[in-house]
């Protein structure tokens, strides 16, 4: 009953908010992986339930465009006070098994912005991090030989904190060389990578027959601004293009890997994004897009939150920041 009435005020303040500042601005979500239970391991990823909660609100409380539509009517300033997107990063399975059943359910659209190596049984760096340490059957983990201390992994608090240090630590190491150290550290656990971790094509097509938008992410999940420029373009048009014969559509909208402004890409990549045919980019930096923003930039948020009007509450909140702040 409480929550039916905090429902219902809730909605009448966004209405009244939205209406002197929230028209011709949008706000963007970003989510990653929705399992069906907590992970302990990866605390900050959705759980069904949770997921479901934020959807529901969004429906409720918010209007939820296709992502190309809500950029075109940014551009026009013909956006409907309260417009949000919903966004997925890299390309997981469980985008597919899990979330897409709850988004068809609300009605709900959202783009899927997919890094190409990994689709038919690849597995990103940071997850052959996560599922060693996960999956080993040691209790340390000495990791001298690519310049790490030792771990001890014999608790789940143990395992939790290890791979937040290492995925730190790694993540700004050069691409090759994070790639051979996460190898050697799957070599060290005793464990197989995963193959059954992101999307096959023949999901990613069935997602796009479902009425979601595919994006691209790049083929190998790079820090644009730590590799080459000639290996950028190559990044960045390899995918649009396998992406664009994957779903026999054109691909416009792309997600910077990472995503913070001018650490993680530069303006050099927009003009590479320019010239590959990319209409629109999004970023991690914390906001809303509003009118006249650079359709290159559009900020996003991300929410962790376990209740539907708590998340309704930050959105309402996000429309009325610009970018400045970054994740
Ligand atoms: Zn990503």
């Amino acid at each position: 009953m409480i929550d039916i009435i905090l429902g219902r005020l809730l909605r009448l303040i966004i209405r009244v908010s939205l209406l002197i500042q929230g028209k011709n601005r949008l706000v963007v979500l970003t989510y990653h992986r929705v399992k069906q239970e907590d992970d302990p391991l990866q605390p900050d990823d959705m759980n069904v339930g949770q997921f479901e909660r934020h959807i529901k609100a969004l429906s409720a409380f918010y209007r939820v465009l296709k992502p190309e539509e809500a950029v075109t009517r940014l551009r026009k300033n013909t956006l409907p006070a309260g417009a949000v997107c919903i966004t997925f990063d890299d390309g997981y399975a469980n985008n597919y098994d899990i979330a897409l059943p709850v988004l068809l359910k609300y009605r709900a659209p959202a783009i899927f912005f997919i890094a190409g190596s990994f689709i038919n049984g690849g597995c990103m760096w940071n997850d052959i991090v996560i599922e060693s340490i996960r999956r080993t059957k040691n209790t340390v983990l000495d990791l001298s030989v690519i310049g790490f201390d030792s771990f001890a992994i014999k608790t789940i608090e143990e395992k939790a904190s290890a791979i937040e240090a290492i995925l730190n630590q790694l993540k700004y190491r050069p691409m090759q060389q994070r790639l051979k150290n996460v190898k050697q550290l799957a070599n060290i656990a005793g464990v197989t990578t995963p193959t059954d971790l992101m999307m096959s094509d023949e999901q990613i097509r069935n997602l796009h027959e479902h009425g979601m938008e595919i994006g691209g992410h790049t083929m190998n999940h790079p820090i644009l601004t730590q590799i080459s420029t000639e290996q950028a373009r190559d990044e960045i048009s390899t995918n649009k293009k396998q992406l664009e014969s994957l779903v026999g559509e054109q691909i416009t909208s792309f997600a910077y890997p990472n995503g913070k402004p001018d650490q993680d890409y530069k303006q050099e990549h927009i003009e590479l994004l320019k010239e590959c045919g990319y209409q629109s980019a999004f970023t991690t930096a914390w906001g809303s897009a509003k009118q006249n923003g650079d359709p290159y930039q559009i900020p996003r948020i991300s929410s962790w939150d376990g209740s539907g009007l708590k998340l309704a509450l930050r959105v309402l909140k996000t429309f009325f920041e610009t970018p400045g702040r970054t994740l």
